[in-house]
């Protein structure tokens, strides 16, 4: 008899997207005359851009002649991207990164949930609350969390390390030592970062305590502050403590078209073994790679017209967040984020809750956005507002919180 993972028991049910869906269906349905905008999404809108489906077209057109054709990916990904990435990400920042210690895969969420999985299951984790839960919800799965607390919303064994207004959201180095440290920087939900020298101490934290820290740099593209690091490997000594996932997904639009890498430098080591040799094997050909267009279309991206049109579309979601910043301000909102990350961060009024909050957005403004509480205990009385809809219903949006 078959018996099942039992730990995929211990997870509680995913609300947040669930119940967000409920309430505005209902909100649509008692007012269908009322339009609501979504400003809560976490995914991109703008279509690919050009260069991007031309390299796509071209790359259909090679599968489809002998000469030409890609069977199985290589296990690490193709080097003609595999070699962009270490020139444009690292080497042209001075990081000391080289092509075959990047592994290409089908997106970041996918790595950093399977990461986990070359650490034993007594390895203690550290994450920032509020944080995008995948990373907890992973080692949940894996069995390395102790027993949920339904009441605090915790896990027991779960270092949390909460990043609030009153921190400036700068995580503090837990009291008891973790052996895995998640951090995402700039951070989703809050769209706060560290500046350079703080993430210098993360890592020499880690060096001393021997933690190996998984460093999620999923919107790096959206940095626009000078002292911000673009890359965990900016910082002395990362080559011997730093895992780094790296997605195409809110920089390029690849959402849906899945590309991503994570990065293994050859110096980070328990004992012996090169965390590197353990995750090619977990790699092997089919684990996680992504398809030869796709990783066409990715070189795309650094090509020097690809990489005018992903600025371009930055730019147009950073102007986004500059228009939901400056609306809320003048509308008296305590706000954060929105500066170096396309997520915009606020401090419900009123001592509302995170729920009460959402409720009064949707029902005196129209507007959908996310709970703060859904990411973490610390999110409570918090709410998060996302730049990726459309410019036009970005200004709408604003016009009505003006009138709240
Ligand atoms: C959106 C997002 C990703 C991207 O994941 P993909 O699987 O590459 O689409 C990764 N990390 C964070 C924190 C994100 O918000």
């Amino acid at each position: 008899m078959f018996k099942i993972n039992d730990n995929y028991l211990k997870l509680p049910g995913s609300y947040l997207f669930s119940n967000i869906a409920k309430k505005v269906a209902a909100f649509q349905q008692a007012n269908p005359d009322k339009e609501v905008i979504k400003l809560g999404i976490g995914d991109v809108t703008l279509p690919l851009a050009p260069k991007i489906i031309d390299t796509l077209h071209e790359a259909v057109d090679e599968m489809g002649k002998a000469e030409t054709f890609h069977g199985y990916a290589p296990d690490l990904g193709y080097e003609f991207l595999r070699t962009a990435i270490a020139d444009h990400d690292y080497k042209s920042r001075g990081c000391d990164i080289s092509a075959d210690e990047i592994f290409v895969s089908d997106g970041a969420k996918c790595d950093s949930g399977n990461i986990q999985e070359i650490f034993s299951v007594d390895n203690k984790i550290a994450v920032c609350d509020p944080v995008y839960p995948v990373y907890v919800d992973t080692n949940v799965m894996a069995g390395r969390t102790g027993t949920y607390d339904p009441k605090a919303e915790t896990w027991s064994d779960v270092i949390y390390m909460p990043c609030t207004a009153e921190n400036n959201f700068i995580p503090e180095f837990p009291r008891e030592n973790p052996d895995l440290i998640y951090l995402c920087i700039p951070n989703n939900p809050t769209g706060t970062t560290i500046t350079k020298s703080q993430l210098q101490e993360w890592v020499d934290y880690a060096n001393k305590i021997g933690a190996v820290i998984i460093y999620d740099a999923a919107y790096e593209a959206y940095i626009t502050e000078e002292d911000v690091p673009h890359t965990i490997f900016e910082c002395e000594g990362a080559r011997t403590c730093a895992i780094e996932l790296r997605s195409f997904s809110k920089n390029a639009g690849f959402t849906g078209t899945r590309l991503g890498f994570t990065v293994i430098p050859k110096d980070l080591k328990c004992g012996d073994v090169s965390l590197h040799s353990l995750w090619a094997r977990r790699h092997g050909t089919k684990y996680n790679g992504a398809p030869y267009i796709i990783q066409k279309a990715g070189l795309a991206c650094y090509t020097e017209e690809g990489k005018a049109q992903l600025k371009e579309q930055v730019a147009y979601y950073m102007n986004n967040a500059r228009v939901i910043k400056e609306g809320l301000s003048n509308a008296g909102f305590t706000v954060f984020g929105g500066v170096n990350a396309p997520y915009i961060w606020l401090k419900t009024p009123d001592k509302m809750t995170s729920w009460e909050f959402f409720d009064y957005l949707l029902e005196k403004g129209n507007i959908v956005g996310t709970p703060g509480s859904g990411f973490g205990p610390s999110g409570e009385g918090y709410f998060r507002l996302t730049a990726f809809g459309s410019h036009e219903n970005t200004l709408r949006a604003m016009e009505r919180i003006k009138n709240l």
